[in-house]
């Protein structure tokens, strides 16, 4: 079964495929307040989320070395990867 967390950030909806994620944190050192490592060391949101601005969270998905985060605008487009 895949593990797969959504969360809705102003106009984006984020999405991280756990299954996909290999913890090195390149998501976090953008986005400290959008995203964190659970205990087993794989990516999942964080409260602040709400907090980051669009560019910084974009920029922040985009970082991920395995494109386990993905983007979609309001309008279903995929803006990451
Ligand atoms: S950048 Fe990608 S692989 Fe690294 S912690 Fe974030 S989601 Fe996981």
């Amino acid at each position: 079964m895949s593990d797969i967390h959504e969360r809705r950030a102003g106009d984006l909806l984020i999405r991280i495929d756990r299954d996909l994620c290999v913890g090195f944190g390149d998501c976090i050192e953008a986005a400290e307040a959008a995203f964190e490592l659970d205990d087993e060391g794989i990516a999942v949101f964080r409260a602040g989320i709400d907090e980051v601005d669009r560019e910084t969270l974009l920029a922040a998905c985009d970082e991920c070395p395995v494109d386990a985060i993905s983007v979609l605008d309001a309008d279903g487009t995929q803006l990451v990867p």
